[in-house]
């Protein structure tokens, strides 16, 4: 039987639905398992507040893009705007918008989780199958060094000069064109999204899909779900357009990924512990820009095909970052400096010439760092705190230093940091300079593409809120499976991560059901 993706705007009557599981969200998590679970023979809902779209609807604009893929236009941040959230928004989640870079879950966070976050069982043994899986359908494989481009070749020369560790990534592409624009929506399917693989594997098996629909509440009574409430929306304007949607389904899954998942929890008063947004990790993001003799060209060729993780284990008490490259389109290039007036004009007069790397900081394992918050504000809507420890302020000084290290060894003529007083080196004794430099929130632009936790999963019923069945302590039929259930970050990309615990926890809910 076929399953079907409806558009909300096709929905002009309110819709009662039942069915053997609903699924919030149709990102990493919410299509692999509805995948997983339509296959199993059960009846499947998946509700996506954001609208379905097609490689026809991806013309490689950024003003058209970031509206319609990202959560808030691409305009999300921190409480006090310190902290830029990129985060997608659409059937396939922000695999939609993701850069493709794929990497299996490190044995030593698998372990860190089991020791300090009572996840039992979680192990690369048990996850290998669901690796092997995802890789295969998702059609994920090395990228090689010698057709990274030359933002990204940066990275990778930079670093074998140096003496450092820096490899090709791993991407779910298949014929790739290297067009550069993976941010903006892939133009010829070769990016492996969710929206062409799992959420076509779901709807093959029966599951039906609509787009445009917002999960507002998750209702309880006695202990078990017994709706979840939604409303369609406006694709134009994100208000409600007045059809509403309720599904009553034996098991409820919220995929809605962290940050809007919590929430999700949070405007359903199911927080009896306390826990639900707190824990809530982010990889925070410093850039640097150099300027180079030859053009790079970033906003051209696969966005991020380099990483090195040469700095992920740092000293006792530092928190680890690793590196990569970012795209330059010309908005996010703009949108990821402080510079402005002539100044500005002049770096965009430059855009061929610059290359910008990027770190990422490993949050979530050193005692005492608990991340950042979620919660609501007066009218309902999502509140993130997240503030800029002096740990993470030394990481982003430090990340700031290796990177223009990277970058000079890699023949840069000018690197320029994104302090609101931009500091210039032009050659290894400048570093100083920018060693003195003011780090933290407010200083220079910080950004996250990887959202986790803030439903982290747990043993302790006390401290977590899910168990490492994926099942909500206290509700029977409440799973949650996204990235919002990670304890910690990974200090990986966490793309892999979560089709991998999407793919395990598929077999574990339709067991569950057929009980
Ligand atoms: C620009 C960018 C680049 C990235 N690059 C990479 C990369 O190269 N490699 C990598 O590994 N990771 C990358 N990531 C991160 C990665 O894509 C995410 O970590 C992953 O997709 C998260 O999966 P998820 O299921 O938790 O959430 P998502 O994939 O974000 O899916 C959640 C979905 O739920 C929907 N939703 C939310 N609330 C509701 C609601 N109330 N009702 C209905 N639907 C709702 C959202 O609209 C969204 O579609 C990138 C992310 C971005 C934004
Ligand atoms: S770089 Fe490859 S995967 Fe990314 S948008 Fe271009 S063709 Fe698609």
């Amino acid at each position: 039987m076929s399953g079907v993706i409806h558009h909300g705007r096709d929905l002009s009557e309110d819709q009662d639905l039942t069915c053997d599981v609903c699924i919030i969200g149709s990102g990493a998590g919410g299509a692999v398992l509805a995948a997983g679970l339509a296959k199993q023979g059960l009846d499947v809902v998946v509700l996506e507040e954001g609208g379905w779209f097609t490689k026809k609807d991806f013309n490689l604009e950024e003003a058209s893009a970031y509206p319609m893929l990202y959560q808030d236009r691409a305009g999300r941040a921190t409480a006090d705007q310190a902290i830029t959230v990129l985060q997608g928004r659409s059937v396939g989640g922000s695999t939609t918008v993701n850069w493709t870079t794929c990497f299996r879950t490190p044995d030593k966070v698998l372990r860190h989780w089991a020791a300090e976050h009572g996840v039992e069982g979680l192990n690369s043994e048990l996850l290998a199958p669901h690796f092997d899986s995802v890789e295969r359908r998702l059609n994920i494989e090395p990228w090689s060094e010698r057709i990274a481009n030359a933002n990204n070749r940066v990275l990778y020369d930079g670093c074998k000069s140096l003496g450092w560790e820096a490899q090709a990534t791993r991407r779910n592409v298949k014929e790739c064109g290297n067009t550069g624009y993976c941010g903006l929506g892939c133009p010829i399917d070769a990016k492996q999204a969710m929206g062409i693989t799992y959420v076509q594997d779901a709807v093959a098996d029966g599951a039906r899909v609509f787009s445009d629909v917002r999960a507002d509440r998750v209702v309880v009574r006695e202990g078990r779900v017994e709706e979840v409430q939604a409303r369609v929306l406006n694709r134009e304007n994100s208000r409600p357009t007045g059809v509403a949607v309720r599904v009553r389904a034996k098991a409820v899954v919220s995929s809605a990924g962290a940050i809007n998942g919590p929430a999700l929890l949070l405007r359903s008063d199911l927080n009896a512990n306390g826990r639900v947004g707190l824990r809530t990790f982010l990889h925070p993001v410093v850039a640097l820009p150099a300027y180079y003799e030859d053009p790079i060209e970033g906003f051209y060729g696969a966005p991020q095909s380099i990483s090195s993780h040469e700095f992920v284990e740092r000293a006792a008490g530092q928190m680890g970052f690793f590196m990569e490259a970012a795209p330059l389109q010309p908005v996010l290039a703009v949108g990821g400096s402080t510079l402005v007036g002539p100044a500005q004009h002049e770096m965009m007069r430059n855009l061929p010439y610059m290359g910008v790397l990027i770190a990422l900081g490993v949050d979530g394992f050193l005692p005492g760092d608990e991340g950042g918050v979620v919660s609501l504000r007066s009218d309902g809507r999502v509140r993130l705190d997240y503030s800029v420890s002096e740990d993470l302020a030394e990481c982003f000084r430090s990340a700031h230093l290796a990177m223009a290290r990277i970058e000079l060894a890699a023949g840069a003529k000018l690197v320029q940091s994104t302090h609101n007083q931009p500091v210039k080196l032009r050659k290894e004794a400048d570093l100083e300079t920018l060693g003195l430099a003011p780090y933290g929130a407010l200083e220079h632009p910080i950004f996250t593409a990887h959202q986790m936790g803030g439903c982290a999963m747990g043993s302790d019923p006390s401290t977590s809120v899910v168990d490492p069945a994926f099942r909500h302590h206290d509700i029977g039929n409440l799973f949650i499976v996204d990235g919002s259930v990670l304890p910690t970050s990974l200090g990986v990309n966490p793309s892999e991560t979560i089709y991998a615990l999407a793919s395990h926890a598929s077999g574990l809910i339709a067991k569950e059901l057929a009980r």
